[in-house]
């Protein structure tokens, strides 16, 4: 086992950073790696619990305390074996994953948890540095062929893993590169791309074939599909984002917030931008939505040069700590203060945009606020309420709506398909089977679940990819998460 006093001798260490100053003139990653001597004690603070609650609170289901293990021993080989048993991309989890595994992890109760996600991160790039990564070859062939409609982490981990079992897998995709989210959407100094691609290098290397530039249901016809491939899995993302209808929307000004991203992730992929520019440089910009991607958008404005970024939140600001109602292990909502925001930024809650504000050539100059309050209605509903005289205007130029993702596209593929869809209007596949209504049609990642996470994403994958084994073989040698 670990160290046994690991726990009380060291205390949680995150790795350093490269100082604001210099990490936002330029998009690369600035996460360093730990030293050997500080990575062991991380490691040593797990407590190999003998009921580990890190390992249900990870979505693959993780096996956090026996690669902790190997990693304090120095077992790099068996450290890389455990991970990959339950995750095809650490390389993704182990950089972007808000970690719901430390939120549960026992260490937690009354100490700063384990760092579990920068040992993953560890694990993985020891074991490409080694060339302990190979491609995925299968001894077998099936025969069998197997469409994948999205190339984000959902339907890559679809892919690598029915490739394993010696099915042909061809990966649609309509932009210009594989990779979802994780190439046109979460910002290189989150995650840098020659990442994502030494993964699809290795999974082309194993016979996973890359459809690029195909969007399915438009430039591939549904009824090619259904002739072509054996079995088909929707995995195309909730890509329709929420919209703010207040006056002055179409000013130029305003927009969604992942147009901008994709933009700045194209530019830095060399991939011809055929919009409008959308920049930040010399502009005050106002980000409005307080998750994910409105902190990669703040992250984004610092690095073009903004001239000042302000984040707009509808909610409250979360509590610091653990309150009563979000005790241990459950997943805490608490304020969440990422690199991005250490930038530069100033964050407003419970503030409400009331209308945006133009010049007479329909330029965006300003935005128009209110403070709410949350009540509770007749019915014990919360709701807003506008705070009397607290109206106030914001100077902007460049304002990003980034509130969330309401379901998948319809338009094209899931029109013409007739797909059976949920009350949220997510594709309606089974949460254990992934079927769709349509035979040999199944659906795994965001375009069923509703706008989630990678980790969500990858775990989906490897369901759903033994589910399409079993139907095409009648068993499967896959593991499952409930099986591992
Ligand atoms: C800006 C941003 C930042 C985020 N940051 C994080 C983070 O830090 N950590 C985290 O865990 N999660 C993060 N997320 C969420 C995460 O990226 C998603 O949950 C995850 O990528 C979903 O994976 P997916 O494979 O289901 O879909 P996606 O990654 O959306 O991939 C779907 C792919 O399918 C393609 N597609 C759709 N329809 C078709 C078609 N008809 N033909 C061909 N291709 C098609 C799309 O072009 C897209 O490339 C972030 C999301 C955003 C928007
Ligand atoms: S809960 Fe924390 S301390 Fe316990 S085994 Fe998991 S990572 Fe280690």
């Amino acid at each position: 086992m670990n160290k046994p006093t690991g726990f009380l001798e060291h205390s949680r260490q995150e790795p350093d950073k490269l100082e604001v100053s210099k990490r936002v003139k330029n998009y690369h990653e600035f996460v360093q790696k730990y030293n050997p001597k500080i990575l062991n004690e991380q490691a040593a603070r797990c407590m190999n619990c003998g009921v580990p609650f890190c390992h249900s609170g990870c979505p693959l289901g993780n096996v956090i305390p026996e690669f902790n293990e190997a990693v304090y021993n120095e077992e790099w080989q068996k450290a890389y074996q455990i991970l990959i048993a339950t995750n095809n991309f650490p390389e993704f989890t182990g950089r972007i994953c808000p970690a719901p595994c430390e939120h549960a992890c026992v260490l937690g109760i009354n100490q700063p948890p384990v760092t579990i996600e920068e040992i993953e991160k560890h694990i993985i790039e020891v074991a490409f540095e080694n060339n302990f990564v190979q491609p995925k070859f299968s001894t077998v062939k099936t025969g069998f062929k197997i469409a994948v409609v999205g190339s984000g982490p959902a339907g890559l981990a679809v892919a690598d893993q029915l490739s394993s079992v010696g099915h042909v897998v061809t990966v649609f995709e309509r932009h210009e590169q594989p990779g979802g989210l994780l190439r046109f959407g979460i910002p290189d100094f989150k995650l840098e791309k020659t990442v994502v691609e030494r993964r699809i290098k290795l999974m082309e290397k194993a016979g996973v074939i890359f459809k690029c530039n195909t969007e399915v249901g438009m430039d591939y016809s549904i009824e090619q599909l259904i002739d072509d491939f054996d079995a088909i899995i929707l995995a195309g993302g909730s890509t329709v984002p929420r919209n703010l209808n207040v006056e002055g929307r179409h000013l130029k000004g305003v927009h969604f917030a992942m147009d901008f991203l994709s933009q700045q992730n194209k530019r830095m992929s060399g991939v011809p931008i055929k919009d409008i520019p959308i920049l930040a440089t010399y502009k005050n910009v106002v980000v409005i939505g307080g998750g994910d991607t409105g902190s990669d958008c703040i992250g984004t404005s610092n690095r073009q040069g903004a001239k000042s970024v302000t984040q707009f939140e509808l909610l409250p600001m979360p509590p610091k700590q653990r309150t009563a109602t979000m005790p241990w292990p459950q997943y805490a909502p608490l304020l969440k203060t990422t690199s991005s925001h250490e930038e530069g930024v100033e964050r407003i809650f419970s503030i409400q945009t009331k209308a945006f504000m133009g010049d007479v050539n329909q330029n965006l100059v300003g935005i128009q606020t209110v403070q709410i309050e949350w009540i509770k209605d007749e019915h014990g509903k919360m709701i807003p309420k506008e705070i009397p005289n607290t109206e106030k205007t914001y100077p902007c130029e460049l304002a990003l709506l980034a509130m969330g993702f309401l379901h998948p596209q319809y338009h094209g593929l899931l029109e013409n398909l007739a797909i059976d869809r949920d009350l949220s209007g997510n594709v309606n596949a089974h949460p254990k089977t992934f079927k769709t209504n349509k035979e040999k049609f199944f659906c795994c990642g965001d375009m069923r679940r509703g706008q989630s996470l990678v980790v969500w994403a990858i775990s989906e994958g490897r369901e759903c990819a033994l589910k399409v084994d079993e139907f095409l073989q009648g068993t499967s040698s896959l593991s499952s998460k409930d099986g591992y």
